[in-house]
């Protein structure tokens, strides 16, 4: 009797939360959402987020606020959307790096596999080597022999452990087997104000913070990461046409909500995704950055699916490499 009357308060309670839930997702979104950038204002991540923000807009109904909160190779905000209220009114924008940290730090404060909901891809971001306009260095092999020469020399900007910065950056020095000073930012936009100000020497940084300044030339710029030439850098080498064999990295970049936020919910900024990432200003703005947009893998499917196969590849490829967690 008593355990009855208790299956029947849990279902009464059950249908309660779900019509809570439906209702909730029916008028959802309400206000401004907030997507989260780990990273500083003003680079590669934070362009993206802005621009799509913007493009989502019609078909949310509602503004897209970024908010910033760099640190820790992007593990601090991160994890702040790990934690917080699953209603849909905190997202986050994050890249490749939501895979690889998980086998940088022994605790990145989240679990890829059960602390999120995924959204789907955005667009995947090719990555240029640079330094300050006055380096000695005038192509890749000149790059190298003087990093080779000058080790004790040259600081190498980052966002630090975990960033994509971070990731090209220690490829490319494990690859031609130097070891450099590295001076970690909350995020590339801050760390290109140093190099433009020449204040640090060399970069590994994608194409959406680094464009604008190759074409003015208040960079210098080396290779891309591409499998292919980016067609609006195409005086670039590739890596591998560098002579650097399967040198090759794309920082794709995934939107995901908090676990437990309501299917209908997620259904709908994947639809707001889908929308953002069809829209014309958006498409060429991506375009003229050397980014490609992910048209059709806007899903939760194909985001998991990344993940799924992206978390095992880094955590191995680290370890052959000797890369502990910290
Ligand atoms: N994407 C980061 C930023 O927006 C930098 C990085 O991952 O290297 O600053």
């Amino acid at each position: 009797m008593k355990s009855k009357r208790l299956k029947l308060g849990s279902a009464v309670f059950a249908s309660a939360l779900l019509s809570a839930g439906i209702a909730q997702a029916a008028d959802y979104p309400d206000h401004a959402v907030n997507m989260v950038v780990p990273f500083s204002a003003g680079g590669p991540t934070d362009n993206v987020a802005r621009s799509l923000g913007e493009a989502m807009r019609a078909s949310l109904g509602e503004t897209i606020v970024v908010e910033n909160k760099g640190g820790a190779g992007g593990t601090i905000g991160t994890s702040q959307v790990a934690r917080a209220k699953p209603d849909g009114y905190s997202i986050l924008l994050m890249h490749i790096g939501f895979s690889t940290a998980p086998s940088l730090y022994k605790d990145p404060g989240y679990n890829p596999d059960t602390s999120f909901e995924p959204i789907g891809l955005v667009v995947d971001v090719p990555m240029t080597i640079i330094a300050r306009s006055d380096f000695p260095a005038n192509n890749i092999e000149e790059l190298v022999a003087y990093l080779k020469a000058n080790k004790d020399k040259v600081a190498l900007a980052n966002a630090g452990i975990g960033a994509a910065s971070h990731l090209c950056g220690t490829m490319f020095t494990n690859a031609i087997g130097v070891d450099l000073l590295t001076i970690p930012y909350k995020g590339t936009g801050p760390a290109m104000n140093d190099l433009l100000g020449k204040q640090v020497d060399v970069m590994c940084d994608q194409t959406t913070n680094t464009t604008q300044h190759i074409k003015a030339g208040t960079v210098k710029a080396y290779a891309v990461t591409s499998k292919q030439r980016v067609p609006t850098l195409p005086d670039l080498p590739t890596m591998q046409e560098a002579g650097y064999d399967g040198f090759e990295v794309g920082i794709w970049h995934g939107m995901w909500a908090p676990k437990g936020t309501p299917k209908a919910v997620t259904d709908k900024l994947t639809s707001a995704l889908q929308a953002g990432l069809a829209n014309e200003d958006f498409q060429k703005r991506m375009a003229g950055l050397g980014a490609t947009v992910l048209t059709n893998e806007a899903n939760g499917e194909a985001l998991t699916k990344k993940v799924n196969q992206q978390v095992p590849q880094w955590a191995e490829l680290f370890k052959k490499s000797g890369i502990q967690p910290q």
